[in-house]
């Protein structure tokens, strides 16, 4: 198997490429950063940078597309559900040509490595694109191994973003944040308990 394993961040990334190499040690594994949702471009370069540093460690081949295409979430007015669906499928339709064109049997993504990401949803895009590619589309729920790459992100000293990543999702956070602080949790003085036990980091 030729696996590309398009790659949201690089906290999301290390759990997944670990528990890849072990269940598939014969496969060839390379990844590939493209994530045109990211706004704004800073916070897109501190991702690309964590991605990198990320692959660095786990010397694994990486390619950063510098695809930035802020329009389609700036303008989509529909609810945050089709917001994402479209925001899995733009991704995973570049991430499935990608791998046609450069010779990989198979994709996956390290968004499945997320509790607040739709895996269903995920997985039906990610089978569509690949059907369209003549490429297959590996779905594995990387999800409880979630929090312990979220140690090593911490560990290795790796950027943790603080909220998805579209400018709507930053905006969501924004308000969540300012909500937080005016209304803590009684008898916490804890953030992320008063935050209803998510972290600040978690995406
Ligand atoms: S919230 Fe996250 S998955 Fe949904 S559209 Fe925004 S960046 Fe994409």
């Amino acid at each position: 198997m030729d696996l590309l394993l398009h790659i949201c961040c690089g906290p999301c990334s290390l759990f997944v490429i670990d528990d890849l190499r072990k269940a598939y040690p014969s496969c060839r594994l390379e990844g590939l950063f493209v994530n045109p949702n990211i706004h704004p471009r800073e916070e897109f370069l501190r991702r690309q940078e964590s991605t990198r540093q990320a692959c660095s460690y786990k010397k694994l081949p990486l390619d950063l597309l510098p695809d930035y295409d802020q329009e389609c979430w700036e303008t989509f007015s529909g609810e945050t559900a089709a917001r994402c669906r479209m925001c899995y499928a733009k991704r995973l339709e570049k991430t499935a040509r990608y791998a046609a064109e450069k010779g990989f049997t198979h994709f996956t993504t390290s968004l499945l490595v997320s509790p607040y990401q739709d895996q269903e949803a995920l997985r039906q895009w990610g089978e569509a694109a690949a059907s369209r590619y003549g490429v297959s589309f590996l779905y594995r729920d990387f999800r409880p191994g979630f929090r312990s790459g979220q140690q090593q992100a911490r560990d290795l000293g790796l950027y943790r973003q603080k909220y998805c990543g579209c400018i709507k999702s930053l905006e969501e956070r924004t308000v969540e944040r300012k909500q937080e602080r005016i209304r803590p949790k009684p008898g916490s003085n804890d953030p992320a308990e008063a935050a209803g036990g998510r972290d600040e980091n978690d995406v």
